[in-house]
């Protein structure tokens, strides 16, 4: 029943990828705050935070979000594979689908902000989220919004939002 330890040269090479990863633009800054220099990641919900938004989620507790430290953790490959194909801003296209682009949550405010984000799913998405999420880069966050709406967004456009 035990598992095949991971290989230190498999851990340094998924350290070297979580360090390329947080450098790319869309994950330079935390998902939630914006702040700069995300160390922490939520595995599961694939995105990348800074030390203060990750105590938050892991105050929300594991069935909402699975945290790690990008420099301190052991990573999986399936945590590995979740924030490769999310990151931030394939994650906010979902968590944040409703909310105005570029929206910064007051500092006094960031607590109820990332619980109303992901406990309530105040601006997500409908559905739940997709199991690929690539398909969130077509109608989301990519261009500019004034781009012509997508085919496929049929979905009732939910009164104006507000
Ligand atoms: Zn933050």
């Amino acid at each position: 029943m035990s598992r095949p330890a991971q290989s230190k040269a498999q851990n340094d090479a998924n350290a070297r990828t979580l360090r390329a990863l947080v450098k790319q633009p869309e994950n330079k800054t935390c998902v939630d705050c914006k702040r700069n220099d995300p160390r922490w990641a939520s595995w599961n919900l694939g995105c990348f935070l800074c030390i203060r938004c990750s105590g938050i989620h892991r105050s929300m507790g594991t069935h909402i979000s699975k945290v790690k430290s990008i420099d301190l953790d052991i990573w999986t490959p399936e945590q590995m594979a979740s924030v490769q194909k999310w990151g931030n801003r394939r994650a906010n296209a979902y968590w944040e689908a409703h909310l105005k682009a570029g929206h910064v949550p007051p500092e006094h405010k960031i607590e109820s902000f990332i619980r109303s984000k992901y406990e309530t799913k105040r601006w997500a998405k409908e559905g739940p989220p997709p199991s690929d999420p690539s398909v969130l880069d077509q109608g989301g966050a990519a261009a500019s919004p004034a781009a012509a709406a997508p085919v496929s967004a049929v979905s009732s456009e939910r009164c104006g939002g507000r």
